[in-house]
């Protein structure tokens, strides 16, 4: 199995059986993002405790990319400190941009590196983008309950 149909399958796998897929009632962070160019939504939801991202959950709708990087995002975000969480989201900005050199970075991208293809598809690079932009202002405090909407990579 080459690396493009094993990536392929993570982000058909997350899409099928979404991780953290649910709302969370005892969250202190909300954010919701969109992208219109291709009809996606997510709410996202963290609860931070200290410095930590003691959980991660989403719900929303859209392609199969989108739901799997917001998939994918919460799993690896749950149980990082805030700055190792913002540290992913600009690593993730890189990495959609084609601008992270994937070949050095595919071990600590882990599971992630399987988004590293939507880089060169630039219509999709939004909807992989979403869930991060989302994770990011959630991340900022004085951007609680903000929307997201079309953000710009
Ligand atoms: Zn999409």
């Amino acid at each position: 199995m080459n690396l493009d149909s094993l990536y392929q399958e993570i982000i058909l796998e997350h899409n099928r059986k979404p991780r953290n897929f649910r709302v969370m009632a005892d969250a202190n962070r909300k954010v919701e993002g969109y992208n219109p160019l291709c009809g996606d939504q997510i709410t996202l939801w963290l609860r931070i405790e200290g410095d930590r991202v003691a959980d991660a959950s989403f719900q929303g709708l859209g392609c199969a990319i989108s739901k799997a990087s917001a998939s994918l995002m919460t799993a690896a975000v749950k149980g990082k400190t805030v700055d190792e969480a913002r540290a992913a989201a600009e690593h993730m900005r890189e990495l959609l941009t084609g601008k992270l050199d994937v070949e050095k970075e595919r071990k600590s991208l882990g599971s992630l590196a399987a988004l590293s293809g939507v880089s060169k598809f630039p219509q999709r690079v939004k909807c992989a983008s979403m869930a991060w932009h989302a994770l990011q202002s959630a991340l900022d405090e004085h951007n609680a309950d903000a929307v997201v909407g079309g953000a710009t990579t």
